[in-house]
């Protein structure tokens, strides 16, 4: 029931949930996710506050995915959608409808 994930340097689409129309802002979705990763292991330079960097280092700690459990509690979309890494990478493809997400993130990335 995977749409997509993105796991080390490895980028999985499962066509069977993306149509193609979002194929594109899947990947453009993911590869944002591989540039996370590689700002908070400092593998690359990058522009990002401190304080983002330290949100996605503690949010690729404790990912979630919509449906996990933890301490009794289910993990819901909107959970999943306000992770740090996934309101960046839902800014960054252009995925995310309701903007709510983006202003909620300290304004960082923009309006
Ligand atoms: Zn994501």
């Amino acid at each position: 029931m995977v749409e997509m994930e993105y796991i080390s340097a490895i980028i999985v689409v499962n066509v069977a949930y993306v149509n193609d129309y979002s194929v594109l802002e899947t990947v453009a979705h993911e590869l944002y996710h591989a540039y996370q990763e590689d700002v908070v292991t400092w593998a690359i330079p990058h522009r990002e506050p401190a304080t983002v960097v330290y949100a996605w280092r503690q949010n690729f700690s404790n990912y979630y995915t919509p449906g996990s459990v933890v301490n009794g509690y289910t993990w819901g979309y909107t959970d999943y959608y306000n992770q740090a890494v996934e309101i960046g990478a839902f800014w960054f493809s252009g995925g995310l409808d309701d903007r709510y997400y983006v202003g909620a993130w300290y304004g960082y990335y923009g309006k």
